[in-house]
């Protein structure tokens, strides 16, 4: 499966916002978005033309694309899926993202992002309903118990990043057992609970187009 190699701050910049692709680094004062807070690229500093209505659109959803780790014609077809589904588009857009395995095992605060949490969830060290899961796009359901493998628990890796996030609460759709390093999905999260400042309706008429 095709992923982006390149040098990931180049893409909060661009979005003009912390995307949280690096862990640690993006909650320091390292953070490029911080100390840099104009586009990348030789022309990054010049003059900021006004985007056109299509530019606004497109911008937000590559924003999404970025914060979620997907490419675009996996995107395109979570649009689809949405569509497909009772309720609003957008909001059922976001909800499938967010069900997305990585992005959970990086809300359950056993990633520090949600590319490693891909990277993890890759290297099998993870189990839905207790049977490994290793696909990283795995759409979770209510009453899925998603858990850390008990053979992966005691390596080094886990129990810095399980200490280093002891004190981030997971959003109220999952239930934490930090114990038993677990977490069941409780209900699918609904719009109040994607904190990400996104704005849907613009993905959402750009695909409609
Ligand atoms: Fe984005 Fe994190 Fe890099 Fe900051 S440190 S630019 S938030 S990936």
């Amino acid at each position: 499966m095709a992923r982006y190699t390149d040098a990931v701050c180049r893409l909060c910049r661009r979005e003009g916002q912390k995307l949280f692709l690096k862990g640690d680094r993006c909650y320091s004062s390292k953070c490029p978005v911080d100390r840099r807070s104009y586009p990348p690229g030789q022309h990054g500093q010049g003059r900021r033309r006004q985007l056109s209505e299509y530019g606004l659109q497109t911008r937000e959803k590559q924003k999404a694309r970025r914060y979620y780790g997907v490419l675009e014609s996996q995107f395109r077809n979570y649009f689809k899926m949405a569509v497909r589904r009772p309720g609003v588009t957008g909001t059922n857009l976001l909800q499938i993202l967010e069900c997305r395995l990585d992005n959970v095992v990086y809300r359950l605060g056993m990633a520090m992002s949600r590319p490693e949490a891909r990277q993890l969830v890759r290297h099998g060290h993870f189990t839905v309903n207790g049977r490994k899961v290793n696909i990283p796009s795995y759409l979770v359901k209510v009453g899925d118990v998603i858990a850390l493998k008990s053979s992966s628990r005691n390596l080094e890796k886990f129990k810095i990043v399980l200490e280093t996030n002891e004190s981030r609460t997971p959003p109220k759709w999952l239930d934490l057992n930090r114990e038993a390093v677990q977490g069941t999905v409780t209900a699918l999260p609904e719009r109040d609970d994607i904190d990400f400042p996104i704005e849907e309706h613009l993905i959402v008429e750009l695909y409609s187009k």
